[in-house]
């Protein structure tokens, strides 16, 4: 028989308040594989720390939403959030799974062009688009949804030029009792400017309004925000019909489901709170239908959801650095992935779970990354088993945003492996080396030599 390992014994104050009415022992239970491979050689191949990506978890979740929509409404189209994560190869499962592409940039634009995108299935959203990419977006068909006034001017003088017409949209904000309000995108429905902007649009001979979009914000926990969010674009679309004899093809309602993550300060723990996909669906989709189109005319119905699809697929391995003491007793530890590569810790409590047999003791434990900046604080408090230096632990949902927000500072960013439906791991981002981060900068000559 072995050794047992030492573990340091501990006085533990009770701390209330820290766990809800369900408890918090799901954080106890190791996480040693992920999609059946053990995390220990997953780390072994790939390095420390390291993001992972299931695919069948993006399926199944993808597959649940869309079925969720599709029983209540005749016709759903989903449109990739670029932004939420943009490695080629996940956008690539959404497309594969029959999902169009939503972006907010030239350049997410051109990334979705290079996955292969067929023009007219690229929404274009943001309020940033320059005449170029305007330009593109006409010539290619895309449907562009308009933010603002300046880019309704640009674009009819871009299509006069082309002489083309440019199917468009307009984005809408509104009131859905969600606060605060998100009006700095898009026309206002409430104070008219969305009319406004649809009878500047309709008198245009170079613009073709084919849709309504709206995204009323982001973790909304309040599905009822949706149907009212939903009843007024659609009372906008009734209007058109009615008043321009116009047909409105699509109404989009954006993204911003919740996903199961825990936001700081929440009592509940985020897979209590957050709404499921049949939720948002059922009032989104009753608004439609309620809202007076004839069943012929009802229109397409789009989706932009971002993390409620991709934040469960993802996980993000890592590596215990240090055991520490802090001066007021506290345990805390350093770990080797950091706010840098964890954009979401700023706003989730993670779970995070360690990837060995561990202890059924825990201690409260302040975790920090390894930045040596003082805001690199991953959890405040979390209840953790003791860790030794090596151990490993895993992050979990950290699929959304993490890998588009996470910046190069102070160190390199890591890989990223994607397991597939046969539970075959394969490298969809390559970890960044001195080599590539150096590559853009230009030292000039009268700096070459330094002599210390
Ligand atoms: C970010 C964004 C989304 C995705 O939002 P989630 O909250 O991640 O679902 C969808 N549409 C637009 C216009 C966005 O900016």
């Amino acid at each position: 028989m072995s050794k047992l390992k030492y573990e340091s014994p501990i006085i533990k104050q009770i701390n209330a308040g820290i766990t809800s009415k369900f408890g918090e022992m799901s954080t106890l239970k190791p996480t040693t594989h992920i999609a059946n491979i053990p995390v220990k050689s997953l780390i072994e191949e790939y390095g420390s720390p390291l993001f992972v990506i299931n695919e069948q978890t993006i399926r199944n979740t993808y597959q649940d939403a869309y079925h969720a929509f599709s029983t209540r409404y005749p016709n759903v189209q989903f449109a990739w959030s670029y932004k939420t994560n943009y490695i080629d190869a996940v956008c690539k499962v959404f497309h594969t799974e029959g999902a169009w592409a939503e972006v907010v940039s030239g350049f997410e634009y051109n990334k979705a062009i290079k996955n292969g995108v067929p023009g007219d299935k690229i929404i274009f959203n943001g309020p940033d688009k320059s005449d170029e990419d305007l330009t593109m977006a006409v010539q290619n068909n895309s449907p562009i949804h308009i933010d603002h006034f300046d880019e309704l001017y640009s674009l009819i003088a871009i299509a006069e030029k082309l002489n083309k017409r440019a199917k468009v949209a307009i984005r809408v904000n509104m009131d859905t009792d969600i606060k605060p309000l998100w009006d700095r995108f898009g026309f206002n429905y409430e104070n008219g400017q969305a009319w406004e902007a649809i009878k500047k649009i309709i008198s245009s001979k170079n613009l073709d309004l084919i849709g309504l979009h709206t995204h009323i914000g982001t973790f909304i926990l309040e599905p009822n925000a949706y149907y009212i969010a939903a009843t007024k674009l659609a009372d906008l679309a009734i209007n058109v019909k009615n008043k321009f004899k116009h047909d409105i093809q699509y109404i989009d309602m954006g993204g911003g489901f919740a996903s199961k993550n825990t936001l700081k300060g929440s009592y509940l723990s985020g897979t209590d709170l957050a709404p499921s996909f049949s939720d948002y669906a059922e009032n989104i989709t009753q608004a439609l239908l309620n809202a007076g189109f004839s069943s012929e005319d009802l229109p397409l119905l789009i989706l932009e959801t971002g993390r409620a699809l991709i934040d469960d697929a993802g996980s993000l391995l890592g590596t215990v650095l240090a055991n520490k003491r802090l001066a007021d007793g506290r345990r805390s530890m350093v770990m080797d992935f950091g706010v840098n590569i964890l954009f979401t810790s700023f706003w989730y409590n993670h779970i995070i779970s360690p990837a060995q047999e561990c202890s059924l003791y825990t201690e409260e434990t302040v975790m920090y990354g390894p930045l040596c900046m003082n805001i690199d604080v991953i959890r405040e408090s979390i209840n953790l088993p003791p860790l030794n230096k090596g151990d490993h632990v895993v992050v979990h949902r950290v699929g959304a945003y993490n890998m588009t927000q996470w910046m190069q500072f102070i160190t390199l960013r890591p890989k990223v492996v994607m397991i597939d439906t046969n539970g075959k791991a394969h490298i969809i981002r390559e970890s960044e080396s001195n080599e590539y981060v150096s590559k853009l900068d230009i030292t000039p000559e009268y700096l070459q030599e330094i002599d210390l």
